[in-house]
């Protein structure tokens, strides 16, 4: 049985104090009722240290937001992977659609920052998704594909077993506008299918693939229901603990 996972991106959001009692306030919650799936907070590098110390471990884990694409040295304002894990943070989003769409990232950069993370024992949730024209192109398969070959293909299979895919279709995250469980389910199968015909059918069914864009607690329940939807990616919902738990509950 591969993973089920809901994971918040908190993204710029949330002065250190506003996101340490977010997190006491999901792990309140937590407490009272266990979740069936594998919760994480993804926050703002500056949260990381206090929101570890903050949740238990066993309920909440904690992953940032990015990491640099260069181990150390003479990189004013970046954060290396060695940063990240020393805070006890377990995972690194990466690849995420404003990261490629404001800072530039491509593939070749998030090659080198995926073998950063895993050197550094990071897990990564990494992001995948077309934009609104590659969709109605009909391009979208296309796209994903290229994106997860690109960064991801030259890992060894042990390395590729450390990889959370998240499907974001660029045109629903943050407009309200949610694929449908139909598209999810018709594309999340398509990337199962290239990572079976990669690394095998066993490293494909263990793969944890989410769906992220415009995810909440009214449609997570049919989302996760499809048999390639893993769980979810959350932005805006994960701002406030009852909508979080909101969506987290879709597995019970
Ligand atoms: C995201 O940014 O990863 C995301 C899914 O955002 P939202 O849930 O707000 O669409």
């Amino acid at each position: 049985m591969r993973e089920k996972i809901v994971a918040g991106n908190w993204k710029m959001n949330n002065t250190l104090e506003e996101g340490v009692q977010l997190a006491k306030e999901v792990n309140e919650i937590l407490k009272k009722n266990a979740p069936k799936c594998t919760v994480i907070l993804g926050t703002p590098f500056i949260h990381l240290a206090d929101v570890v110390r903050t949740v238990d471990s066993k309920l909440v884990k904690v992953s940032a937001e990015n990491c640099a694409d260069k181990e150390k040295g003479a990189f004013t304002g970046e954060v290396s992977a060695a940063m990240v894990k020393s805070t006890g943070a377990q995972y690194v989003i990466l690849g995420h659609s404003e990261r490629r769409a404001y800072y530039h990232e491509t593939d070749e950069i998030l090659k080198e920052k995926v073998n950063l993370a895993l050197a550094n024992g990071l897990k990564v949730i990494f992001c995948i998704g077309e934009v609104l024209e590659q969709r109605e192109a009909g391009k979208q398969n296309d796209v994903v594909k290229a994106q997860i070959e690109n960064a991801l293909f030259h890992l060894s299979a042990d390395d590729f077993a450390k990889i959370v895919l998240a499907y974001e279709p660029v045109w629903a995250i943050g407009t309200g506008k949610t694929a449908t469980s139909a598209q999810a389910e018709e594309i999340h199968a398509f990337i199962r299918s290239i990572v079976a015909k990669k690394y095998g059918q066993k490293v494909a069914d263990d793969t944890t693939i989410l769906y992220g864009g415009s995810c909440k607690a009214s449609n997570a329940k049919e989302l996760f229901a499809q048999p390639d939807v893993d769980g979810g990616l959350i932005g805006g919902a994960s701002l406030k603990a009852a909508d979080f738990y909101g969506i987290i509950e879709a597995f019970n």
